[in-house]
């Protein structure tokens, strides 16, 4: 791609061509005024939005562009599954700065149609601007059965609370990549996490399909802080098992209650639900149980039965203990 040499009108033509086909349910897609969804009966829309800009959000030096990519439309297909909606496509607003190489772009694009395509989730439209400093903004519509979206205002006493993956992958990656050295066997897929992490977006829409689930929420910034979420929308507090957290390999426990960006799902079953090991089972991927939603409005943190913390409230407590890439 020469980028001068393209102009507008030939830059969108060649993301289009790289775009490939959408859904049948998108009427039109890019090349009009607008794109024009056909909504399927008993479904709700859900629309989110996520961008990463230069310098703010991540610097060249420590990522690559394909890797930047996935990570670009993976965080928007967490927030899509984390309401138990399932991918319908993406609007793509890029801020190109003059001196950006072709190449460099289409390794991003490469990068984010990689994720796109796992998740059947098409590029139908979007802006390009010239810009001091490179960004992309993602929105992406997701579609889920009428009435039934995880809500984070919806956990209730007695729920139990579970957990996908294993947590604190991110955080440990991003501690290794911040040290500036050459990384080690051990923290490259670490720093993988960091760069470019695969939510679990499948997850979320299977609960809702098998009825399993009401709230949900993606872990983006540590597991204290997105429960912390969940317990202020629902009015309720929980008792979490420290030994039971799923810590990743090479992470710390801190690393997994306070560090960010693992986009793992957080989500509640109703006390009759089956075992974690039978929904990881259906949902193709590791689930644990690690508490309980509780009347009480805090946070305890136990140890064998017994409480060792209690947070009442500023979930954000654990955040200071680790290392955060964003903002
Ligand atoms: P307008 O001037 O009406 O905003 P544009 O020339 O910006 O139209 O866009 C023309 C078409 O190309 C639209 O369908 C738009 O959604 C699509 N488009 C523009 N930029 C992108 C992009 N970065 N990725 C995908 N589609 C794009
Ligand atoms: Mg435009």
């Amino acid at each position: 791609m020469n980028l001068r040499a393209l102009g507008e009108f030939g830059l969108i033509e060649a993301i289009r061509r790289r775009a490939g086909a959408s859904h049948p349910q998108w009427r039109v897609a890019i090349g009009d005024d607008a794109a024009v969804l056909t909504p399927k009966r008993g479904e709700e829309l859900v629309l989110t939005a996520d961008t990463v800009v230069e310098n703010v959000h991540f610097r060249w030096r420590t990522t690559t562009p394909a890797l930047l990519g996935r990570k670009a439309l993976a965080v928007n297909l967490s927030d899509v599954g984390a309401m138990g909606a399932r991918p319908l496509g993406f609007l793509l607003t890029l801020g190109l700065p003059r001196d950006m190489s072709g190449k460099k772009l289409e390794a991003f694009l490469d990068g984010l149609f990689v994720r796109a395509r796992i998740a059947r989730c098409p590029l139908v439209g979007g802006d390009v601007t010239r810009a001091g400093e490179f960004s992309a903004a993602i929105t992406a519509i997701g579609a889920v059965t009428r009435g039934r979206a995880l809500l984070r205002s919806a956990a209730r006493p007695g729920d139990r609370v579970m957990v996908t993956g294993r947590l604190g992958a991110a955080a440990a990656g991003l501690r290794a990549i911040e040290r500036r050295k050459r990384l080690t066997r051990a923290e490259r897929p670490l720093a993988r996490r960091q760069r470019a992490p695969f939510p679990p977006f499948w997850a979320g829409p299977e609960l809702v399909r098998l009825r399993l689930s009401r709230c949900a929420i993606d872990v983006s910034d540590g597991l204290a802080q997105d429960l912390g979420h969940v317990l202020d929308e629902s009015r309720v507090g929980a008792r979490i098992a420290l030994e039971a957290v799923p810590v990743a390999a090479g992470a710390t426990l801190d690393d997994a209650l306070g560090g960010g960006e693992d986009y793992e799902l957080l989500f509640t079953v109703s006390p009759r639900a089956p075992s974690a090991e039978v929904i990881g089972k259906r949902l193709a991927c590791r689930v644990t149980e690690i508490g309980v939603i509780t009347r009480q409005r805090r946070l305890v943190l136990t140890r064998a039965g017994r409480a060792v913390d209690a947070i009442t409230r500023g979930y954000e407590h654990f955040k200071a203990s680790s290392a955060r890439s964003d903002k």
